[in-house]
């Protein structure tokens, strides 16, 4: 019988077919940029765990992906003998295997017994956490190991950095040892399903939905999704669907096509959505347009930022996924209509507000509206700002107020059938100028992969030359969605 991973087993809980993919068809496997970089971030955040859980250097840690897994299940064996901290210790039973984060020796009585910890890079223990480590202490438990307890340790998102590498009270500890151990049966039950799915020839028949991003992306939602038929006028283009009545309606009647969601049950903005897609005609309400941004005269200001959330901050007084700034670009549109624009990137490497704080104030100026897309993030980049740095609080906060969100006057006023119901710069902007559009960047297109290749071009070892590329890409990329929403401005104001 072959082995199924935990993570397999994760995999066989989300839909059986991903399992069926992921064991036999795995080329077909693409992973967004948002799940390569929790790939990475979950790397880190176990990086620092094996120094937390090692305070004393005598623990061993396990590569099994590098030997191999028998080579690991080989040397857990001997490392469990020496009551030393193991890091990705190898265990199988009955058909699966599992690597365990953390284990660590401990004393019961006579006897010698191990504490096991999993470790997590989210601020919460989550659903699927539960069924991870019901999973993991099963397999551990059948393989003869005396587990004393089992824990999950998550990130701590209120823990501020004191720097100097010290990362001691940035993992917060649950004990788990009773709702990971009173499911045996279910996880019986699961592993011989999985081994089920994973022996068939072909794979299971099974329609995408809501599970294929919850409670983890699927890579194969492309795969999956060139397989069934597609909607002329897809039912996901309608926005915000959150009423009880229009989530039942849709998914009691299995619906995929807009047209077939009734009027009575869609808000005004859905029944715009539908009435202009399905006409094919743009909606504009100029003069309402006019109204809304009439209150907010020239000179104005065009501002976009990009932060970083770093699961183990690395800059004193910051916490773990708190937003930073390392970018932001300004457009500003004088009394006489000149344009001009002022931009900041530290690609330094380190920590970039403050200096950002003061360009900011300096390209913001001390009067005339500041537009953003979608207030609430540069707004609550702005607040944490201003209490990072009460010098500049007042500052700061006179910008807070400044602020004017161009989303809901697009929303309101604004459709264009090509948005397929989605008001994202992104989508609005093609259609109003299209020589602008978003897909004529080379590298860096949004705000994932600009985190991403700022996060690269900060590393010791990233190449001068790459670093310079980096930085065009990231000025081309924001100096983007500032004039972007300059000529939405324009389009609504003009
Ligand atoms: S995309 Fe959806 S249906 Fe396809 S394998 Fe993934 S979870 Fe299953």
């Amino acid at each position: 019988m072959k082995w199924l991973s935990k993570s397999k087993l994760l995999a066989y809980r989300q839909c059986p077919k991903r399992l069926w993919l992921e064991i036999h068809r795995q080329d077909l496997r693409v992973d967004s940029a948002a799940t390569k970089a929790s790939f990475q971030i979950g790397h880190t955040v176990g990086e620092i765990a094996r120094e937390l859980y090692n305070s004393e250097k005598c623990g061993t840690v396990l590569d099994p992906m590098r030997d191999g897994f028998d080579v690991a299940l080989e040397q857990t064996q001997t490392l469990l003998k020496s009551a030393k901290p193991i890091f990705e210790a190898t265990f199988t039973s009955g058909g699966a295997l599992a690597m365990a984060d953390v284990m660590l020796p401990i004393r019961q009585g006579r006897r010698r017994a191990w504490r096991m910890v999993e470790v997590k890079s989210s601020t919460k223990i989550k659903d699927y956490h539960l069924d991870d480590i019901a999973i993991q202490s099963y397999i551990v438990r059948a393989a003869g190991i005396p587990l004393a307890s089992i824990a999950l340790a998550h990130l701590d998102n209120q823990w501020i950095y004191p720097g100097g590498d010290d990362y001691a009270g940035l993992l917060r500890e649950t004990d788990l040892t009773e709702q990971a151990t009173s499911r045996n049966e279910e996880v019986e039950a699961w592993i011989a399903a999985a081994q089920k799915i994973a022996r068939k020839r072909k794979e299971p028949d099974l329609c995408t939905g809501r599970h294929c991003s919850e409670p983890y992306a699927c890579g194969f939602i492309d795969y999956c999704g060139s397989q069934e038929p597609q909607a002329e006028y897809p039912v996901s283009w309608l926005p915000d669907i959150r009423t009880k009545a229009l989530k039942e309606h849709i998914e009691q009647n299995d619906l995929a096509d807009m047209r077939d969601v009734p009027d009575e049950l869609l808000n005004d903005q859905q029944r715009r959505v539908k009435k202009h897609t399905l006409s094919g005609k743009p909606y504009f309400d100029r003069k309402g347009a006019q109204a809304a941004l009439k209150p907010h005269g020239l000179p104005a200001y065009f501002l976009d930022f990009e932060t970083i959330s770093l699961p183990v901050p690395i800059w004193k007084g910051t916490r773990p996924f708190q937003k930073i700034p390392f970018q932001f670009s300004v457009h500003r549109l004088s009394r006489t209509g000149t344009l001009t624009d002022k931009a900041f990137l530290d690609l330094s490497g380190k920590d970039p507000s403050k200096k950002l704080v003061e360009a900011l104030l300096d390209a913001c100026g001390k009067r005339g509206p500041i537009f953003v897309y979608n207030a609430s993030f540069e707004k609550g980049c702005i607040k944490e700002l201003a209490d990072r740095f009460p010098r500049h609080g007042r500052a700061l906060m006179a910008l807070h107020e400044r602020i004017v969100d161009l989303l809901p006057i697009v929303q309101a006023h604004y459709y264009h059938p090509d948005q397929e119901g989605s008001w994202s710069i992104k989508s609005v902007l093609p259609t109003i100028a299209p020589e602008l559009s978003y897909a004529n960047l080379y590298g860096v297109r949004d705000g994932g992969m600009a985190m991403i290749a700022y996060f690269e071009a900060i590393q010791f070892k990233t190449t001068a030359t790459r670093k310079k590329k980096i930085e065009r890409e990231l000025l081309d990329y924001c100096g983007l969605d500032t004039l972007a929403m300059v000529r939405l401005w324009r389009t609504l104001a003009e």
